[in-house]
């Protein structure tokens, strides 16, 4: 097995997302595990530079897969791992699976997108894989869907450094409406400022609102809001990278495997 991938997330090393992922990928690949030793979402791009970074091997969920945690963020625990934890190299990076979607402006904040991001900026070829729902997640739909796009990536059939931000409607795979190339919705959530009082003084909560109801037709939001997998590429700038003719073509063998009984 040649396949290397390196999975991390925003949720925390032990988060249940992540080992759905991992569990699905070892049957492709050989997988190591990097990610924060704690929940870090929203941390976005965030790089910790005026504190050391600790690192721990800790014992896997799942047999024989090698793990660290890292005490600092998404990012901090991608750049140590391609920088100095895994020797050999890795071919890419799966982030995720993330509790919670990550749609529209979410991408500017989403400490899943911002670990998939070190992994783009490296030249590999990386996903971020966001669930769009809390609690009681079909964590098998998004880590069938992260093994078949690894399995297309590794056979060279998308561009080598693509960055793919993948939300996942919270359905079992034949519930599924189809895969869809997106675009990002111009906002997704607001975020409200709450007051509060900390028992001495006044503090303030960042909240996040309600989703806008945009159903722009073919934006992420559109997408996961009609049962559609929203697959988006995003280009180093965060802007929305043109999807590749290959990507899009894709999209229906992806959809078909998807809910094809292995
Ligand atoms: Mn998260």
């Amino acid at each position: 097995m040649s396949l290397r991938i390196l999975v991390t997330n925003d949720d925390g090393i032990y988060a249940p997302g992540l080992w759905a992922l991992v569990a699905e990928l070892e049957r492709i690949a050989q997988v190591i595990v990097v990610a924060p030793d704690r929940e870090q979402s929203a941390m976005g791009t965030s790089v910790t530079l005026r504190h050391p970074l600790r690192v721990n091997r800790v014992r896997p969920l799942l047999e024989g897969v090698e793990a660290y945690s890292v005490e600092g963020t998404p990012a901090d625990s991608v750049i140590l791992a391609l920088g100095t934890l895994i020797e050999d190299g890795v071919d890419m990076v799966v982030s995720g699976i993330n509790e919670g979607a990550n749609l529209g402006s979410d991408v500017f904040i989403s400490g899943t997108v911002g670990a998939a991001f070190q992994g783009h900026l490296r030249g590999l070829p990386a996903i971020a894989l966001s669930v769009a729902a809390f609690g009681d997640l079909h964590l098998d739909t998004a880590a069938r869907l992260a093994a078949l796009l690894a399995g297309k990536m590794s056979a060279k059939a998308l561009p080598p450094d693509i960055l793919l931000n993948v939300n996942v409607p919270n359905l079992p795979p034949d519930e599924i409406k189809g895969i869809e190339i997106t675009r990002l919705a111009p906002h997704s959530y607001t975020d409200v400022v709450e007051e509060g009082h900390d028992g001495k003084r006044k503090c303030y909560w960042i909240v996040r609102g309600q989703p806008q109801r945009n159903m722009d037709k073919g934006t992420d939001v559109w997408a996961v809001s009609s049962d559609i997998i929203s697959i988006l590429p995003i280009g180093s700038d965060l802007s929305t990278a043109p999807a590749p003719s290959s990507l899009k073509d894709l999209c229906s063998q992806l959809f078909h495997d998807l809910r094809s009984k292995r």
